[in-house]
């Protein structure tokens, strides 16, 4: 899976109240570093295109911090909203950095979404029924309006889907006819 090797952090993210009201702290300095190390090690996790770290013993090492003071940063952190964490995994609210290579992330999504659909229908064709199908098609054809929603697509094998190209189902249907 592609890594990501940038992220853009907004200019405006001191004058941001909860950042200034951590900077308002005993310990600001260091949650905010703390802050920015979490966006730097942020990962790819879910199908759904959550982005997020790992909340694991590793993630003391890679903040640098003692698993007290850690757990202490991310309750204020999550508190303010700046994260939260679901399944274990630290979610940087988006509104605090973006990645750089947006049609990087596009295409990790595109990625996650193919799977997921292949995944969904068991690698088989849903207009054939032959197993072990990798192509992902859009039923009502995109060229033409249809969505990118999962509900618009379907797992297809690559004679179906080169054979159906750019018909709607129906369409298609009648044409073999
Ligand atoms: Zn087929």
């Amino acid at each position: 899976m592609a890594e990501i090797k940038w992220v853009k952090i907004p200019i405006d993210i001191f004058s941001n109240e909860r950042i200034k009201f951590i900077e308002s702290k005993n310990d600001g300095d260091t949650i905010i570093i703390t802050l920015l190390k979490m966006i730097t090690h942020i990962k790819i996790i879910d199908t759904n295109g959550s982005i997020g770290l790992k909340l694991s013993d590793d993630l003391v090492k890679v903040l640098g911090l003692s698993m007290d003071n850690m757990y202490n940063y991310i309750e204020i952190l999550r508190y303010l909203k700046i994260i939260s964490i679901k399944d274990n995994v630290i979610i940087v609210s988006s509104e605090f950095f973006k990645i750089d290579n947006e049609c990087m992330l596009h295409d990790i999504l595109d990625y996650n979404k193919r799977m997921y659909i292949l995944q969904r229908d068991h690698y088989t064709c849903a207009y054939c029924g032959a197993l072990n199908s990798f192509e992902v098609d859009h039923i009502f054809p995109k060229s033409r309006g249809g969505s990118d929603h999962e509900s618009n697509l379907t797992t297809s094998c690559k004679h179906c889907n080169s054979s159906k190209k750019d018909r709607t189902v129906e369409e298609w249907n009648n044409g073999k006819v």
